[in-house]
Order: structure tokens, then C-alpha cells, then sequence
């Protein structure tokens, strides 16, 4: 077999992007997985709200677990960034990075995700999902009746400190870009009316314990530090990771999201699917593995159907499907 030829190339090996290769892996096809190591799910240090995780699971974890249970259904994976993307006929093209790929796939699934913004700032990244958090509809829960910091830009800051007032009423917002980004006086006045401290002022540092790493506050440019319980962040301006797509002419909204069939997760290009948080979704892990296992449905669908590969296949290797 030529081992640069797949039935499927998955592009990201996150959360949609290993859920869609188990489900494809368990149909047997020849399946490879290009993956250049980072996402949101490597930052998540615990995801609190996951059937049958009830202490909670990092994402490097279920990364790990996700990777050895494809590998056992002879899925292939590489480590690299996907920097081409090419329609042909019937087949496309991925180049990478190294340059050295020449890689056909009759089928590809997009789950690139996207890429939060926030400052790099000592001791946030260790946070991340344990005790600083993005989403409120994941982690509102967490920050439950406790003190608790947001560290933001702007507008987007403040509307996150105002969506976390249905858990807590001690909140300090904190807009780090105020320089650049001032908050609305539509916003400014929510805030006071809502008791939420808000200071302009430049972070520096989290400051986590000494014990167990745990969150205990923030540094400021001029040396204050402010103490808090819990975290959370909210920048704006995330990086949808959709430029290959667009470059392949598939349709996204404004804020760079693909648009799929909802019930097929199919782009407007026949044979490319998109699952994940480069879809248009609440950016959750279960959506996401959700969506990687209803798009890997109908890719089987268009394998064994439309193009026959599925016959060829099942011939080369003398499977027997009933
Ligand atoms: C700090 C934090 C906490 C979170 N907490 C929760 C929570 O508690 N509950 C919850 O439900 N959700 C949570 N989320 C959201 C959750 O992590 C995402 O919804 C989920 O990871 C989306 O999965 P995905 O596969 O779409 O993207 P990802 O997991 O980000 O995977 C995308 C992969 O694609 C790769 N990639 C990108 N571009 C390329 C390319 N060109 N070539 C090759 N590979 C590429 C990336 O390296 C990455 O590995 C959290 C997110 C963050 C950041």
C-alpha cells in the first residue's frame, strides 16, 4: 500500500479531531492524523464537566488516551503543521511544514480549533482550567460564591465580570489593555451597578501557592497585588484556525467560523468535513467530540457509497463486512 494515500486525512488531533479518527479507525479505513502539538485542549489543565470524569481530566490526559485508543485501530499520526490544502478532482493535497509530505487523502476532516488570546503572563498558563478559567457555561460553577478576579481587555472584560455575577457577588475586573481599550459607559455603568470592582491596570503576574499551585491573586505594573480565589480571562480577538479552509473557497461566517450541514458536519466543498471549535458551536470539549464522531459517520457514508473506495479497500485488505 501506498502509505501516502488515505481515505481520510485528519487535520488536528485535539478533542474533535481524535474523537472523528477513533470512530473512523473503527470502520477501517486508512486514516492519518497531522498534528502540530498545541490547541486548546493541550492548555486545559482540568475540564470539570465530563461524563465519567466527576474530579475532572486534563487535556493532555484525554489527549493521551484519545492517541493510544486510535493507534490500537491502526490509525497513523504525524506531527507537523498543515500549510496547503489543494481540491483535485476527486482527491486533495496536503503539504506541511517539513516540506517532505506529499500527502492524498480522498477525504479530509477539518478540526484545527482556535487559539485564545491572552498576554503571556508568569504563572497563567499552569492555571489554566484549574483555577483561572475561560467559559463560563464549563467553569461559572467553580467560581460559585468565591472571590474571584477577571483579567480582561475592554468591553469584553466587562462583560464577562457582569455574565459571572450569577455566581459570585466578589468580583474585581481588571482591564489589562486599557491603554488601548477603554470599557463603554454602557458597561462602566453595569459595573458599578452590579458592585463589581474595576481598575485599569497592567498584569504582570499570577500568583499562584507555593502548596498546591492554586490561584491566589495577580501583580500589577505598579507592584499592588490583588487577591482572589479563582480566575478567570477574557481578552477577545481568539484566532479561528480557518485559513486553510478559506483558501479552498469553503464559506465562513464573519468571525472566521466554518459553516457545516448541521446534520452532516459536510462543508460547501463535497469531501471536506469541519467538527470542533473551528465550527460554529458553543466551543465545548463534548460538542466538539460530538461533532468529530458525526462527521466521521457521514465521511464513512461517502466512502463506501459515492466512490467505491471503501470496496477497493476492503478488497486490498480481504475484510469481510457484511
Ligand atoms: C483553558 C481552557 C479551559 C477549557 N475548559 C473547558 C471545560 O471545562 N469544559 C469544556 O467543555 N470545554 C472547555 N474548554 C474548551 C475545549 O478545550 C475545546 O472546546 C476543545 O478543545 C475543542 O476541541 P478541538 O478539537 O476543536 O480543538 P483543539 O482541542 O484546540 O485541537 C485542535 C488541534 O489542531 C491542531 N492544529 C491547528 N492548526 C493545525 C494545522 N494547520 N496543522 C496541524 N494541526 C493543527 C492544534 O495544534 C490542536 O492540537 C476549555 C478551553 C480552554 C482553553
Amino acid at each position: 500500500m501506498d502509505t501516502s494515500k488515505y481515505d481520510c486525512i485528519i487535520i488536528g488531533g485535539g478533542i474533535a479531531g481524535l474523537q472523528g479518527a477513533i470512530q473512523l479507525g473503527r470502520y477501517k479505513h486508512r486514516i492519518l492524523v497531522i498534528d502540530k502539538g498545541e490547541g486548546r485542549s493541550s492548555l486545559c489543565r482540568n475540564y470539570h464537566n465530563i461524563l465519567g470524569w466527576p474530579e475532572g481530566v486534563s487535556g493532555k490526559e484525554l489527549r493521551r488516551l484519545g492517541r493510544l485508543q486510535a493507534e490500537r485501530l491502526s490509525v497513523k499520526f504525524i506531527q507537523d503543521e498543515v500549510t496547503g490544502l489543494t481540491r483535485l478532482e476527486n482527491r486533495f493535497m496536503i503539504e506541511t511544514s517539513n516540506g517532505n509530505q506529499s500527502l492524498e487523502a480522498l477525504t479530509v476532516l477539518l478540526a484545527m480549533g482556535l487559539s485564545d488570546r491572552f498576554p503571556s503572563l508568569p504563572g497563567l498558563e499552569s492555571c489554566l482550567g484549574e483555577t483561572v478559567y475561560v467559559c463560563p457555561d464549563c467553569d461559572g460553577y467553580e467560581v460559585n460564591g468565591r472571590k474571584t478576579i477577571v483579567m480582561g481587555s475592554g468591553n469584553v472584560g466587562a462583560s464577562m465580570a457582569l455574565m459571572l455575577t450569577y455566581w459570585t457577588k466578589d468580583i474585581t475586573y481588571i482591564n489589562h489593555e486599557w491603554q488601548s481599550r477603554t470599557v463603554d459607559d454602557e458597561y462602566l455603568q453595569k459595573l458599578v451597578s452590579q458592585e463589581i470592582v474595576h481598575m485599569d491596570g497592567t498584569l504582570t503576574e499570577v500568583v499562584r501557592s507555593d502548596m498546591d499551585g492554586h490561584f491566589l491573586g495577580v501583580r500589577l505594573a505598579d507592584g499592588r497585588m490583588i487577591a482572589g480565589e479563582r480566575g478567570f480571562i477574557a481578552f477577545g480577538g481568539n484566532h479561528v484556525h480557518s485559513e486553510l479552509a478559506r483558501q479552498v473557497g469553503i464559506q465562513c461566517l464573519d468571525n472566521k467560523h466554518i459553516i457545516t450541514d448541521s446534520r452532516t458536519k459536510m462543508t460547501n466543498i463535497q469531501g471536506i468535513w469541519a467538527a470542533g471549535d473551528i465550527g460554529v458551536h458553543a466551543e465545548q470539549l463534548t460538542i466538539a467530540m460530538g461533532e468529530g464522531s458525526q462527521a466521521a459517520i457521514w465521511i464513512h457514508k461517502e466512502l463506501v457509497g459515492a466512490r467505491g473506495v471503501a470496496q477497493s479497500y476492503r478488497r486490498d485488505h480481504q475484510i469481510d463486512h457484511h
